[in-house]
C-alpha cells in the first residue's frame, strides 16, 4: 500500500519530531520546521532558509504543505470580514475577521467541523450537510490565511464558527495548543475560546486534562424540557450533567466558565426562564452570562427588540450576582454573525 505523505502544518513539535525521524533528519530540524511554520508564517518550503537545499528537497518530495484555499470574502459596513475556504475540494468552510470598534481586539472566529451534527432550532449551521472533521491543519490555517489576507494579527481566537469543537476534540486542542505555544503562534490560553453546544464527555475531557483555555457553554435555554425542543444535544446531555460538568469546571480548575444565551422573545426570554438562569448562575457560582439577540430569521422566532434586552439584562443584573455582558452582532449585514455561518450571501441556495 502507498503511504499518505505526512502534512507539516498543524503538526505538534512532537509530531515534527517523528516525521523528521521517519525522514532520517536530525530532530533539531522539527524545531526549525515549527518554528518556520507558525512563528515566521513560511508559506512555501523554500522559505525554510535554515535548513540545506538538501533538506528543503527532501521535505517537498516526502511531505506536503498546503493550504486551504480562499473563495469569497464579505466585508461589513462595522469592519468584519467573512471569508469561505475550500478545505478540501467541495469542503467550505467560513472564518470570520471581527475588530473591535476601538481596534484593539481583533478576533478571528473559527470552524472545527465542515457543517455541524448538531441541529439547534436557532444556528443556520444545522441547515447545511456536515461533511466532516477538520484536520487541524486546516483549523490553524484559517488564521493564517486570514491574517495574510488582512495584513494583522488576531489577539483573540474563538472556535464559535461551523461545528462542535468537541465533536472534534483531539485536532481542536491540537491546534488550540499551537496556537498557545509560544514557538507556535504565542497567544495567552485565555485569548483563546473553545466554545461547546453542551457535548458533557468533552467537557470532563478538557477538565481531566487541565486545558488552560477560555471555555464556554451554549446554555440558550435553562429549562430542561424546553432546551431539548430547541437543542437536540440536550436529549443526549440532559441540562442537569451539564450544570454538574460546568460546577466541576469552576472547581477543579478554578476558573470561570462562560455561559451563552441566545435570546429569544417567546422562547427562553420571560420571567419563568429568567429566575431558572438566575438560579442557575448562583448555583455554578463562578461564571458569567453572554447574552446575545437572535442573530437569524428563517426560524420563525423575531429578534428581540432593544427594550426588551435591556429588560432581561438589567433584571439578570440585579438578581443574578455574575457578570452579565450584553453582546453586539458585528457582521450581521454579511451574515457574520452568531448563528449566521451557512455559507449564505456567499452561496444564497443553501438558505430559502
Ligand atoms: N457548537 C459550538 C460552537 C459554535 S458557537 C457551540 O454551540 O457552542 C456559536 C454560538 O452562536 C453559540 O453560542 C450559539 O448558541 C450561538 N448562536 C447560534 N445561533 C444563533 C443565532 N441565531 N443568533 C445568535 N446566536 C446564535
Amino acid at each position: 500500500m502507498k503511504e499518505e505523505k505526512p502534512v507539516l502544518k498543524g503538526k505538534s513539535l512532537t509530531d515534527l519530531t517523528e516525521i523528521c525521524r521517519h525522514l532520517g533528519l536530525e530532530a533539531y530540524r522539527a524545531k526549525q520546521i515549527y518554528v518556520g511554520i507558525y512563528k515566521s508564517r513560511y508559506t512555501s518550503i523554500d522559505q525554510f532558509s535554515s535548513l540545506s537545499k538538501e533538506t528543503r528537497e527532501l521535505l517537498k518530495e516526502k511531505t506536503v504543505f498546503p493550504e486551504i484555499q480562499l473563495g469569497r470574502e464579505l466585508i461589513s459596513k462595522d469592519g468584519t470580514r467573512k471569508f469561505t475556504f475550500d478545505v478540501e475540494p467541495g469542503k467550505e468552510v467560513e472564518t470570520v475577521w471581527i475588530p473591535s470598534a476601538d481596534g484593539e481586539r481583533k478576533t478571528i472566529c473559527i470552524s472545527s467541523q465542515i457543517g455541524c451534527t448538531l441541529n439547534c432550532a436557532f444556528c443556520a449551521t444545522g441547515l447545511l450537510e456536515y461533511k466532516g472533521n477538520l484536520h487541524s491543519w486546516q483549523i490553524i490555517d484559517q488564521i493564517l490565511q486570514v491574517e495574510k489576507i488582512v495584513q494583522d494579527r488576531a489577539t483573540n481566537i474563538v472556535f464559535m464558527g461551523m461545528g462542535e469543537p468537541m465533536h472534534n476534540y483531539f485536532s481542536v486542542m491540537k491546534a488550540a495548543h499551537i496556537l498557545h505555544d509560544k514557538e507556535g503562534m504565542g497567544l495567552g490560553a485565555r485569548r483563546i475560546t473553545i466554545s461547546t453546544a453542551g457535548v458533557v464527555p468533552g467537557i470532563h475531557r478538557f477538565i481531566d486534562n487541565k486545558e488552560p483555555f477560555n471555555f464556554a457553554i451554549s446554555l440558550n435555554h435553562p429549562n430542561p424540557n424546553a432546551r431539548s425542543s430547541v437543542m437536540d444535544i440536550n436529549v443526549k446531555h440532559p441540562l442537569e450533567k451539564l450544570l454538574d460538568a460546568a460546577r466541576r469546571f469552576t472547581q477543579e480548575l478554578d476558573r470561570m466558565i462562560t455561559f451563552e444565551y441566545v435570546m429569544i422573545p417567546d422562547v427562553n426570554m420571560g420571567k419563568e426562564n429568567l429566575d431558572r438562569l438566575v438560579k442557575i448562575a448562583r448555583s455554578v457560582n463562578k461564571c458569567k452570562i453572554n447574552v446575545i439577540p437572535l442573530n437569524t430569521d428563517f426560524t420563525g422566532w423575531r429578534r428581540p427588540t432593544e427594550d426588551e434586552v435591556r429588560d432581561f439584562v438589567s433584571y439578570l443584573r440585579q438578581k443574578a450576582g455574575v457578570p452579565i455582558l450584553n453582546r453586539q452582532s458585528p457582521g450581521r449585514d454579511i451574515n457574520g454573525a452568531c448563528g449566521m455561518l451557512a455559507l449564505k450571501g456567499v452561496r444564497n441556495e443553501n438558505i430559502h
